[in-house]
């Protein structure tokens, strides 16, 4: 086995959320949607040919990319589609930060930044946000490799205004600045809106959260169309068949239905809302998360003790050992029921405590 070592990547990996083979858990560890998809999704899906699954998918994706433009009123030349947004960004990173020089992005972000960087020979730097867990602007403005963040930002749910975002592309117009936009649909402006102004900005969104369909694995970029063709390019040496055909259908399906997603979506953040009143009368402390989760701290209880002791009581929500935010629980936004769940719980334990 020793002698076989040096063949391998020594890499240490993204570790995803818990998904916990338990019944009757409460699972509010990674961001999915408690609610289900669209019936349109079903129906799509009971209506799939079997057959269809004989032939390869079509390379250039041309249904889900004119669906997606349609929905945002752009061209179906500014769209790229990925298996998940992970998926998505991982070809963007190989795509566009070659420059040798280091990419920048937050100390507090998305864990899967540092592990692509790596995985890709990126050189990166670390911007640590402000206490009150902002990205400041002028940060991005040094000389670096490109620029990735996303907003509002994970785990900490904070948003950043457009305005902002627009000053760190003007202040980058030599490289690559990705808005990842997964949680855009639960508040704040998307930055959709400056692609036809600058020629270096690329959005991503999934379907994952605001589309509660995290299991199907579908995600997109918009950007102007000479980026699209250089992600298509790495992605064409890479693995040409990301987006199958059933994946497309049902992503289109759940675009059809823009009452129940704005439906769902308002539930969610209504919920959000209440439960960030509720924690606070319990004493809590908290980001204005802007995103389907509450990034939330207790300054009596240590954030571990608190994520072991709703885990006994099978609910699950999402605890990081890092530093700056080791005494934070991420607790994703489920339904009313199972907010009240985990809201009786912690009264209770903090009452006997
Ligand atoms: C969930 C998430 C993603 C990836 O989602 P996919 O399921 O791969 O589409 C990307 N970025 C952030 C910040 C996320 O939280």
């Amino acid at each position: 086995m020793n002698s076989l070592k040096k063949n391998f990547r020594d890499i240490s990996p993204y570790i995803p959320g818990e998904q916990p083979q338990v019944k009757n858990k409460i699972k509010l560890n990674t961001n999915e949607n408690p609610y289900p998809p669209s019936p349109l999704v079903k129906k799509a899906l009971s209506s799939f040919d079997c057959d269809d699954l004989k032939l390869y998918p079509d390379p250039d994706m041309t249904d889900l990319r004119l669906g997606i433009s349609e929905y945002y009123g752009v061209k179906k030349e500014n769209v790229f589609c990925g298996v998940g947004s992970d998926d998505v960004l991982a070809t963007a990173f190989m795509a566009f930060f070659n420059s040798g020089k280091p990419i920048l992005f937050p100390d507090i972000t998305y864990a899967f930044y540092d592990v692509w960087a790596s995985l890709f020979k990126i050189d990166f730097c670390r911007i640590p946000l402000n206490d009150r867990f902002e990205i400041n602007k002028e940060d991005y403005y040094a000389e670096n490799g490109g620029v990735v963040f996303p907003n509002p930002n994970a785990p900490t749910g904070v948003y950043m205004p457009v305005s902002d975002i627009e000053d760190i592309i003007k202040h980058n117009g030599d490289v690559i600045v990705i808005a990842d936009e997964a949680y855009i649909d639960f508040g704040g402006e998307s930055a959709l809106k400056l692609i036809d102004k600058y020629k270096n900005l690329v959005v991503t969104r999934t379907f994952s959260k605001s589309r509660s369909m995290a299991g199907g694995r579908i995600g997109f970029a918009i950007a102007d169309e000479a980026l699209i063709r250089e992600m298509f390019t790495i992605r064409n040496s890479y693995n040409s068949y990301t987006i199958t055909g059933l994946n497309s259908k049902l992503a289109l399906a759940a675009l059809e239905d823009e009452e129940y997603f704005k439906d769902t979506v308002a539930r969610i953040v209504s919920t959000r809302e209440k439960y960030k009143k509720k924690l606070g009368e319990l004493g809590f402390v908290f980001t204005d998360s802007k995103s389907n989760f509450i990034f939330a701290s207790h300054p009596k209880y240590e954030a571990r003790e608190l994520f072991e002791a709703l885990k006994k009581e099978n609910i699950f929500v999402r605890y990081f050992n890092l530093p700056r935010i080791d005494n934070y629980l991420r607790i994703t936004v489920g339904t009313e029921e199972e907010m009240k769940k985990l809201a009786d719980f912690l009264e209770n334990y903090i009452k006997k405590g």
